[in-house]
């Protein structure tokens, strides 16, 4: 088949024979690949390196590295290239020293050295683990830029053993040909110091030497000055310490020299030469009496001389005991020996505060209670058989207030508000009296006091209340059998043995007991106070007038 075409050359359209038809026909199913872009132009610089391509090595080989390093025109920053065995050596001198102040060694692996006034740079420098140590990534030039901008770490001012010497030597001609003569250069730095910083200060390294150092120093001078110990080497010790503790210890024999000397003479003007005999009977004196003085008595006049030479007072607590036991049986008595200053003793108040180790309380008392079961508790038998005492005394009518517990205390009072309204018409009034439950063991010399009550005139329904609270707590409390009751003939008392007839039995016109309801099995017997009848009966007597009369005839 003959196929018309165009022909481009003609530029005109024609058909060709046996041409294929190419245009206005349909694109075909799968493109074909396109060419790569071309490069594109630049103008190439001979003094500029070529630009680094990202993720590309900057110098693919030695060889290249070589050849493009020789080009280069870095001898006018003062860098001195050499090339020897495989080596490139970059050196920038500082005149007048002898030793270069950079130095950078490259090798056949591309990878580099850096050496500052003969030191090696130590290898955690961060300036090579910026670049990987290796010139893939760098440039030369741009190198040896960066190190001209780091500076050199002025090191330790302080001499130390632990600290490393860094000496720069001048060159030997420099000094020969100039005027001036310069010095060599001497750092101190810490083995760890990294050289080179970028700021020109001390490092991190040299820094904590320098703190370390100074600690260290201060210690040590803490040492020299302090004395030596008395056991100490000689040969270890600094002879400062031996200098300080033989000026201590000269001190120290002259201070005793001179009691020595005071004593001595004492002696010599206020002794008294005594013969063997009197010696040996003062000495017998002394040890005999030793024997013989009991220990109180030796706590006694230990603890006398002691107050006597202190000024703040702290008593022994026997020394209370003693006291207060002195002071109970006599206040007077005991204040007249305190003020007397023939012994130090303590005061009133401070007899007060261990005196009252149970605050008193109208009534009955748990503390009180509790202390009554304790000493109790010792008795065995018959010995629990107790006898209560009931007994009415005068007290001045006052009123106190009380700072701990914020209550006034002097008005009438039972121990409970409810018996007091029920006993008392008016309740906010003075006592009077004072109603005393006192305690005696019939087999056993026990003696104490159970409870008291404020009061007024004591009447007999007010002791009802309070006498069979007081057999409660005695039988079940204390387990103490109370077996009979002693008062005096009082009306009030008379009126309340009256009150317990019906439980005494109909038999007896006069009531002389009564059942115990706290233990059925047994009475509480009524005893009149004797001596306190008698002393009724003698008042009777005195009083009628006419029996003093016949006697006085
Ligand atoms: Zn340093």
């Amino acid at each position: 088949m003959h196929v018309l075409s165009f022909i481009p050359e003609t530029g005109r359209k024609a058909l060709k024979f046996g041409a294929v038809p190419l245009l206005n026909l349909p694109a075909t199913s799968h493109d074909q690949s396109r060419a790569p872009e071309r490069r594109h132009l630049n103008i190439v610089q001979t003094n500029v390196e070529a630009t680094r391509l990202e993720g590309m090595p900057v110098y693919k080989t030695f060889s290249e590295f070589k050849t493009r390093a020789e080009k280069l025109k870095i001898c006018n920053k003062g860098w001195i290239t050499k090339s020897i065995d495989c080596k490139m050596y970059f050196t920038f001198l500082h005149k007048p020293f002898a030793l270069p102040q950079f130095e950078v060694i490259v090798d056949e692996s591309l990878g580099f050295v850096c050496g500052i006034y003969g030191l090696p740079l130590p290898d955690d420098h961060e300036f090579y683990k910026i670049h990987k140590r290796s010139l893939r990534n760098i440039t030369i030039s741009e190198l040896l830029d960066e190190l001209l901008n780091q500076k050199l770490c002025p090191g330790v001012s302080v001499k130390s053993e632990e600290a490393i010497c860094h000496f720069i030597p001048c060159e030997l001609e420099f000094n020969e040909t100039s005027d001036h003569v310069v010095e060599p250069k001497h750092y101190y730095r810490s083995k760890e110091c990294t050289l080179l910083t970028s700021t020109g200060e001390t490092c991190a390294c040299c820094e904590s030497f320098i703190k370390k150092h100074s600690k260290a120093q201060t210690f040590k001078q803490h040492k020299i000055n302090t004395p030596a110990h008395l056991n100490a080497p000689l040969s270890q010790t600094h002879p400062n310490c031996v200098k300080l503790a033989l000026q201590q210890e000269r001190l120290r024999t002259a201070e005793l020299q001179k009691k020595i000397n005071k004593m001595e003479n004492e002696i010599k003007v206020a002794g008294v030469e005594i013969d063997d005999e009197l010696c040996s009977g003062l000495f017998a004196i002394m040890a005999d009496n030793e024997q013989k003085v009991s220990p109180f008595m030796k706590l006694f006049w230990e603890q006398q001389t002691k107050l006597f030479k202190m000024g703040h007072k702290r008593y022994h607590p026997m020394i209370i005991r003693f006291c207060l036991s002195l002071a109970s049986k006599s206040p007077s008595a005991y204040n007249e020996l305190r003020n007397s200053n023939i012994l130090t003793l303590p005061g009133c108040r401070t007899l007060r505060n261990y005196k009252n180790a149970i605050k008193p309380k109208a009534g009955f008392n748990p503390a009180v209670i509790a202390e009554l079961c304790e000493t109790a508790s010792r008795l065995k038998g018959a010995q629990r058989y107790v006898v209560l005492s009931i007994d009415e005394v005068k007290i001045q009518e006052n009123l106190v207030y009380d700072k701990h517990a914020g209550h006034l205390i002097g008005f009438v009072d039972l121990g409970d508000a409810e018996i007091d309204y029920a006993c008392f018409n008016e309740v906010k009034q003075l006592a009077s009296h004072a109603l005393v439950y006192y305690i005696r063991g019939l087999a056993s010399d026990l003696k104490f006091s159970l409870a008291y009550f404020g009061t007024k005139g004591v009447t007999s329904y007010q002791i009802m209340t309070t006498f069979w609270e007081a057999i409660a707590i005695l039988e079940l409390t204390c387990q103490l059998p109370v077996i009979a009751t002693v008062s005096d003939g009082a009306s009030s008392n008379r009126k309340f043995y009256r009150m317990h007839q019906l439980l005494a039995g109909k038999e007896n016109d006069v009531t002389h007991r009564t059942v115990n309801l706290f233990a059925p099995e047994r009475y509480i017997w009524f005893f009149a106070d004797a001596p306190h009848l008698m002393k009724t009966a003698r008042n009777c007597i005195s009083h009628s007038g006419m029996v003093v009369a016949k006697i006085s005839t």
